[in-house]
């Protein structure tokens, strides 16, 4: 733990925390945030630059506070994907999911959030940054959730706001769209549904359940499937009440006119942009495949990354003999497991024979 100076009136519930930090480290293979590997087209990338150019013109201005024209064109792009019929008062937009994770915390932390661990490291964490009371729901010891434990849970600890990532990091499971309508009908508070990897997954979205279930917010972002993480832009799909909500706890002018734009060339460039998923899929089960071979054992995922376990070794001295050889991949703090996420053909191929070395099977 920091020793931090003695005249420094540092909150006393940070001095125990560390900063987050997935290690930005040169390799071969950065195979460790679950990003797309697969850069935007020369075409793509030029109409990004005109628009931007468009809009530098006009910087000596504040952005539109309220992204109107962003949080349109997201309830446009919802209303493609999934049949709902959301507007702009359904959407509000952040720079990453995690200023929205942070947004619902400021409004809505007033009682105690509950996750059901392992999750996503930073639901506990913006809490905990945020002072609200976080509290860890349990899983299966297979890490996958137990719908009805998870409405006893919710119901005995009463949280203002309880999280489910699905498909959920970093194990890579999901919980179908009947078991999380089954928990909404069970519990108040906000049921927020972390959905960062749903385009990778079969499962219907949460976001139809909105109509029927006020109640019901769930998260996306443009950081993993939708191969823009550079922009830092996610968003939030609720009832209106709730984004009414989020005008309280916002930043003015928090979205940047070069995000804002950059953000709507993407979604008129969408199938380019998701384009790649499928690809990611197929890669993802033969990867899957590849481990298993090497007598690995894999969590079943439906996301773009892996949990996998079965090594003899701790996990940190594999995933320090991974990147001595230029690959880096996850040490997500469970014992015994690693992820990946899913690269391009050269990556993969590098991870496996990597690994395949790593564990002395060659
Ligand atoms: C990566 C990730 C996010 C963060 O996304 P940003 O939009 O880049 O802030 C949110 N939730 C989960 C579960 C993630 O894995």
């Amino acid at each position: 733990m920091k020793q931090w100076p003695a005249w420094l009136p540092l909150r006393q519930n940070l001095q125990e925390l560390s900063p987050y930090g997935a290690p930005q480290l040169p390799a071969e293979a950065v195979m460790n945030t679950n990003e797309n590997p697969y850069p935007p087209s020369p075409a793509l990338a030029k109409a990004i630059a005109d628009r931007i150019s468009e809009v530098a013109l006009n910087l000596n201005r504040y952005p539109d506070r309220d992204a109107t024209v962003l949080r349109s064109k997201l309830a446009q792009f919802i209303n493609g994907l999934s049949g709902t019929e959301c507007n702009l008062n359904n959407i509000w937009a952040a720079n990453g999911s995690n200023e929205i994770i942070q947004s619902l915390f400021m409004a809505f932390g007033g009682g105690a959030a509950l996750g059901f661990t392992p999750s996503y490291s930073m639901h506990p964490l913006i809490a905990k940054v945020t002072q609200v009371q976080w509290i860890n729901g349990k899983r299966r010891d297979d890490f996958s959730l137990d719908v009805d434990s998870a409405i006893a849970q919710i119901q005995r600890e009463k949280p203002h706001l309880t999280f489910i990532t699905t498909p959920n990091n970093p194990t890579g499971s999901s919980v179908t769209i009947g078991e999380i309508e089954k928990i909404a009908k069970a519990t108040s508070g906000l049921l927020i549904i972390d959905e960062a990897y749903a385009e990778f997954s079969d499962e219907e979205s949460a976001v139809t359940l909105i109509k029927r279930y006020p109640h019901v917010v769930v998260i996306r972002t443009m950081s993993k499937a939708f191969a823009f993480a550079g922009v830092r832009l996610g968003y939030l799909v609720a009832d209106s009440a709730v984004i009414d909500a989020m005008f309280l706890v916002r930043l003015p002018y928090h979205l940047s006119a070069l995000t804002q734009a950059a953000a709507e060339v993407a979604l008129d460039f969408k199938d380019e942009l998701l384009g790649t998923v499928a690809q990611l899929r197929t890669d993802r089960d033969r990867v899957a495949a590849q481990l298993t071979d090497l007598g690995l054992t894999v969590i079943p995922s439906a996301s773009n990354f892996l949990l996998f376990s079965g090594f003899a070794m701790p996990s940190e001295q594999l995933w320090r003999a991974m990147l001595d050889r230029g690959v880096l991949i996850r040490d997500v703090g469970l014992l015994g497991y690693l992820r990946v996420t899913i690269g391009n053909e050269a990556e993969n191929t590098k991870f496996i024979s990597t690994l395949s070395a790593c564990l002395g099977e060659k």
